[in-house]
């Protein structure tokens, strides 16, 4: 057995080369293909790649919800743009229970070390959005008691700009995480 494409084994015999195992015309998640030398039906993929399939399709959302953006992730959740179209409609209000932490609204410096102690929370692998340009970097309130941008107390994966941004904008955020997941070696 040879390594293949994305290091998936693959037969170097052509006599041993599986059969097209699906329809022809559906794509597979990267890394895995049709081709088997075990037979119809049978996918082969390395583990990495198949955990991160599943997890990019899985993910969890924490919505940190403080303000007007707020607001507009509700939008993204109800039916006309319908997150769970990307396999993320499971919003969780526990960082235990979340992989994916959703800062909507502005964030005061006295918030800032509960966003912090919500972030150490939520168990490996996680990734943080930054919506609306109040969480990514304060906005327009350059003020005493605003915190100027969330990556001052946590890392940040996505910036979303926006006041508030559009519904559209969320779901390329998601989109943008799940192939962040898809490149990066799976935590174990
Ligand atoms: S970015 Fe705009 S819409 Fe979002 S929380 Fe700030 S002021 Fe509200």
């Amino acid at each position: 057995m040879a390594q293949g494409r994305d290091g998936v084994g693959v037969s170097e015999d052509p006599a041993r080369r599986g059969v097209p195992a699906d329809s022809p015309g559906r794509p597979l998640p990267r890394g895995i293909h049709r081709e088997s030398p075990v037979g119809e039906g049978v996918y082969l993929t390395k583990l990495d790649l198949a955990i991160n399939w599943a997890r990019k399709n899985s993910i969890w959302p924490l919505p940190f919800g403080t303000a007007c953006c707020a607001i507009e992730f509700m939008g993204v959740v109800s039916s006309v743009f319908d997150l769970s179209r990307f396999g993320a409609e499971v919003v969780r209000f526990s960082p235990r229970q979340s992989d994916l932490l959703l800062v909507a609204g502005t964030v005061t410096y006295k918030q800032a070390p509960i966003l912090r102690r919500i972030y150490e929370q939520m168990c490996e692998p996680k990734w943080v959005v930054a919506m609306g340009v109040c969480a990514s970097s304060g906005g327009f309130y350059d003020n005493y008691c605003t915190l100027q941008g969330i990556d001052k107390v946590i890392p940040v994966d996505f910036y979303i700009a926006g006041c508030p941004p559009r519904p559209e904008a969320i779901l390329q955020a998601l989109l943008e995480i799940q192939k962040k997941i898809e490149r990066n070696p799976a935590p174990r």
